[in-house]
Parts: structure tokens; sequence; C-alpha cells
């Protein structure tokens, strides 16, 4: 079981922003409206997660590193209409097979917070006002020929906050707050989904972008494109979210390219922040263990709509 954890984590855990993604996601689907990340030496030596969430009770501690452990799918139909960003119960069990992972939490109502070592499975009272921490330290210490696949700390660093960036961006309404090295990084208040692209992305973003707002059926857009000649970044901002998630998908990538060739006839690439959201039922998460992947049902409407209203936001005379 140990080794079917280990495999796992090859595909869960590729790098310590994988923590980062995985442990925030579950501070999120815990109702968490304050997060704080704590990284040392790029992750490697520790990536820690402490939230206010709803917790986890005593007797669920030792389970939440098992496999297939998770509290958030009951029947085959939620996995029609998936709320939560996690829901295959991998993540945990992947994570602790690979670090030192300790948990400590304080679930709604209970006397005191309980801590978990994954390593030694002692269990012990703790204290904690509330939430959850989630320590992850000296990541690979058991699997030396994966940590030999560890970029330098500055790049698993920027890798740690790109990730904490990405969910920043889908979640204005949560504090986040990021530090490495015991510096303070990046602290976001809570505020509309504008003030958290101002606040990652620049003011000079918001000014020189174009609002895109669209609805169609069970399918909205919202979000910001830039031209391509104000994105003068060497790596201009690209993301696309899907029902609150960061995906990487061709088809949306393309419609989006379409659409700047159609109105711009430029070549550069386009920065974007761009927001889809569209009944989960027309849409399948659960195609990559890491959900960056999803696939739609009816990709040719979803394009259609995407072109249509990319072309409408970069029109030059809009009423
Ligand atoms: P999944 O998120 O797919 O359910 P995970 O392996 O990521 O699976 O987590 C396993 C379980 O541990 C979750 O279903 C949840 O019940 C519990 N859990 C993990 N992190 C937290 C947290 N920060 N707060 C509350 N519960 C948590
Ligand atoms: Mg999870």
């Amino acid at each position: 079981d140990a080794l079917i954890n280990q495999i796992a984590a090859g595909e869960v855990v590729e790098r310590p922003a994988s923590l980062v993604k995985e442990l925030v996601e579950n501070a999120l689907d815990a109702g968490a409206r304050a997060v704080a990340v704590t990284l040392e030496q790029g992750g490697v030596r520790r990536v820690r997660v402490q939230d206010d969430g709803h917790g986890i009770a005593r007797e669920e501690l030792a389970l939440a590193v098992m496999r297939h452990a998770t509290s958030k799918l009951h029947t085959a139909e939620d996995l029609e209409r998936i709320a939560t960003m996690g829901f295959r119960g991998e993540a945990l069990a992947a994570i602790a097979s690979v670090c030192r992972l300790t948990i400590t939490s304080r679930a709604q109502g209970s006397e005191h917070a309980w801590r978990f070592d994954a390593v030694s499975g002692e269990l012990a009272p703790a204290a904690l006002e509330s939430g959850t921490v989630i320590d992850c330290a000296d990541l690979y210490y058991n699997t030396p020929a994966r940590r030999k696949f560890l970029k330098s700390e500055s790049t698993e660093y920027a890798h740690c906050e790109e990730a904490l960036r990405r969910v920043a961006l889908s979640r204005p309404e949560v504090a986040f707050a990021l530090s490495h090295n015991a510096r303070s990084v990046l602290h976001l208040k809570p505020g509309t989904p504008e003030e958290r692209l101002a606040a990652l992305l620049g003011e000079t973003f918001i000014e020189r972008s174009r609002a895109v707002e669209a609805e169609a059926g069970p399918a909205r857009l919202f979000g910001r494109v830039i031209e391509p000649r104000h994105a003068d970044q060497s790596r201009p901002p690209q993301y696309w979210f899907v029902n609150g998630r960061f995906v990487r998908d061709r088809m949306l990538t393309q419609a989006l390219r379409q659409a700047y060739a159609d109105v711009l006839h430029g070549s550069r690439q386009p920065a974007f922040a761009l927001f889809l959201t569209i009944d989960p039922a027309l849409v399948d998460v659960n195609v990559h263990p890491a959900k960056i992947e999803v696939r739609f049902r009816d990709s040719q409407a979803v394009f259609r709509f995407v072109l249509d209203a990319v072309r409408r936001a970069l029109a030059p005379s809009r009423i």
C-alpha cells in the first residue's frame, strides 16, 4: 500500500508546488476564509498550510491520509456535479508517502485540537484555536531518486508561488498569505474579482485590458483580455479557469488565438485571465489526478461561445 501511494504520488506530487495546490484546495473545500502558506527552501524543506475551515474530527485524522478516503463524494451521481476542488481522496495519501506529514486540526465544536503524525501514526492532543494546519517536511526524504529531479530553490519557490496565485485568482473572497524562508511575500485581503486581479496581475494589467462578459445558456464567461502590443512582459499572464479551477485546455487557447487573429491580426501572445463557469454536468474534470485538464461535453459550442465573447471584447468600436 505504501508503494501504491508512492506511485500515485508520482502523478499528484510532481514538486513542492503540487503540495501547495492540493493543500490549499483542501483548505478551500473546508470552507476556509483565510489560508496561510509557509514555505522553507522552495517548499522542499517545508510546506505548511494553515486554514480556518471546519477542521477534521479526531477519529477522521488517521483516515484522511488513507488512499481513496474522501469525505466529499458519496455517490456516483456526485461525480456528475462536483462542487469541491478535491474528490479523489488521493492527495493526502500520496503526500504522506513522500514527506514527513503531520496534521493538526480542531474540528468545529471540539474541545481542543489533535495532532496526527503520519510517520509514527501517533495521535496526541494539541493546541490550535480553530481550523487545520498541515505540515509537510522534507519532501522526498524517503525517495532520493525523486529528489534529484527537483530544480533550484528559487525555481521550486517560483512554482509554489504560481500555484498559490492561480488558486487566489479564482477565490477573491478568501484571504491568502504566503511566506518564504520567514519572509512575508504575499498578503491578499478578501475582495472583489477585480480587486484580486489588480492585486495579483497589477494595476496596469487592469488599465490596459478589456473586460469580457458574456452569458449563454448554462455558460458564463468573465475576466479580462489584453491586446498583444500591451503584453510586454516576457511571460504574459495567461489564466484559464473553468468552474473555479485553473486549467490548460487546447480548445480554449485556440478560441482565444482565433479571436485575437480575427480582430487584431496580431501574432504576439495574448495576456488574459478568463473565468468560464458552466453547468458541472457539461464538463468532466476527472481526467487527470492533478485536475488541470478538462473535457467538455460539447466542445464546439464552448469554442464558439468563447470566440464570440472575446471577439466582442476586443472589437475596437464597442457600444
Ligand atoms: P480529497 O480532497 O480528494 O477529498 P485529499 O486526500 O486531498 O482528498 O483529502 C482527504 C480528506 O481529508 C478530505 O476529503 C477531507 O475530508 C480531509 N481534509 C484534508 N484537508 C483538510 C482541511 N484542510 N480541512 C478539513 N478537512 C481536510
Ligand atoms: Mg484534496
